[in-house]
């Protein structure tokens, strides 16, 4: 097929895919831990993890990877070679200042990877302060930037995103020009970025309705959203934003990114999941997938989870109290939102300790083979009621106790 048939193919098939997603209601994910959460001080990964990643995602049904910053290191342009016809599902976009070398050189990064799964993000800051302080050049110089930049990418790529910097401190009528110029010139996915993490829900909702309302050709482009966690917001303003109609989604796993981090992914997904009355909107994420995901990433760039890390810590699924064991026992469902199954978990850890009661020595006793008499229960139990500050009880111990009478 010449270059030019397929050209003029694509720009054919290409409004009928948008609006399919846009129409389907599906909840697109996008990750950006490869990019966005690598930039987190001491989260650096070696390419080699980076594609062992985009693999888990790929597996776990994302949409697409930010893969890199192929202008900005030669490591990123190794990664995303190395992802180049081995990650098939999901789109690869390499992130690009408004220049026309930083898509220059995503353009020879995702060289090899088929058209409609490579693509660019482009970005200028838009706010007051990028304009006045950052990049000195007024609101018209630039729309003229996000034109010409957005349609020399449009000639490379099928895939275009573009995001105004800073959006959520730019005057809403300003960035919904900003916004119908990238779309006529080439965009296909508009981002609304929240850069310093300062929107509450109601205000990102109040947003993403504006764009909507006011960009006469939203219906042409995938309005995405990527938010950061510095008010502890990140993963509610994406919900909200879900629900105000957004059809992209930007997280990284565990909420790692920038300062205090982006959306995390396994929580969207999860809420997205666990109210699908309340949202009303579809997603293609294999929950089961999330767990053992969080885990490859914490020990991948070295940035450990909180125990009480929702989703993927390690006390998720782990209980000391008494009542709550005692009710776990007679049914998981008792004390938890979801079964540790849905997440990808082998099943609830009880621990023994101080606030333990004799129902889980009880259980444990019977997994490790001993049938225990009440008296026996009851006299571990003492042990344990005893053991100095923070100490945990294995099984070693357990044993110690039942036999040390
Ligand atoms: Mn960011």
């Amino acid at each position: 097929m010449s270059n030019f048939v397929q050209k003029w193919l694509e720009r054919l098939v290409k409004p009928l895919v948008i609006s399919h997603h846009k129409r389907s209601g599906a909840v697109l994910f996008s990750d950006t831990t490869l990019r966005d959460g690598e930039q987190m001080p001491g989260a650096t990964l070696e390419p080699e993890e980076k594609v062992q990643i985009a693999l888990a995602l790929e597996a776990a049904g994302i949409h697409s990877i930010d893969a890199g910053f192929a202008a900005s290191s030669e490591n990123d342009i190794k990664a995303m070679q190395m992802m180049v016809g081995k990650v098939k599902g999901p789109v690869l976009t390499s992130l690009c200042r408004t220049l026309r070398g930083d898509i220059d050189a995503a353009d020879r990064a995702l060289d090899g990877q088929p058209n409609h799964k490579r693509g660019v993000s482009l970005f200028c800051g838009t706010s007051p302060l990028h304009r006045r302080d950052k990049l000195q050049k007024s609101k018209e110089e630039i729309l003229d930037l996000i034109v010409e930049t957005v349609g020399y990418a449009a000639d490379k790529f099928t895939v275009v995103a573009f995001s105004p910097e800073d959006a959520s401190r730019t005057e809403v009528d300003y960035l919904c020009e900003c916004y119908t110029k990238a779309i006529e010139a080439g965009a296909t996915t508009v981002g609304f970025p929240d850069t310093v993490g300062i929107l509450t829900p109601e205000k990102a909702r109040v947003f993403i309705r504006q764009i909507q309302d006011n960009v006469p050709n939203i219906d042409k482009a995938l309005l995405a959203v990527h938010y950061h966690n510095d008010l502890g917001l990140a993963v509610a303003n994406t919900l909200a934003s879900i629900e105000e109609g957004a059809n992209v989604v930007q997280c990284t796993v565990n909420g790692i990114g920038e300062r205090s981090g982006n959306a995390s992914l396994e929580e969207v997904v999860m809420a997205l999941t666990l109210h699908q009355d309340q949202f009303n909107r579809t997603h293609k994420i294999d929950t089961t997938k999330l767990a053992p995901l969080c885990r490859m990433v914490a020990e991948l760039t070295g940035i450990r989870l909180s125990p009480q890390k929702p989703i993927g810590g390690s006390n998720i699924f782990a209980t000391e109290a008494g009542i709550h064991q005692d009710g776990l026992l007679k049914n998981p469902d008792t004390y938890l939102p979801f079964r540790p199954e849905t997440v990808g978990e082998s099943g609830i850890k009880l621990v023994l300790g101080r606030h333990s009661g004799k129902r889980a020595v009880e259980h444990r006793l019977k997994e490790i083979g001993f049938a225990a008499t009440d008296e026996e229960v009851a006299t571990v139990l003492n042990g344990i009621k005893e053991l100095p500050k923070g100490e945990v009880v294995d099984d070693e111990r357990l044993k110690a106790f039942l036999t040390a009478e």
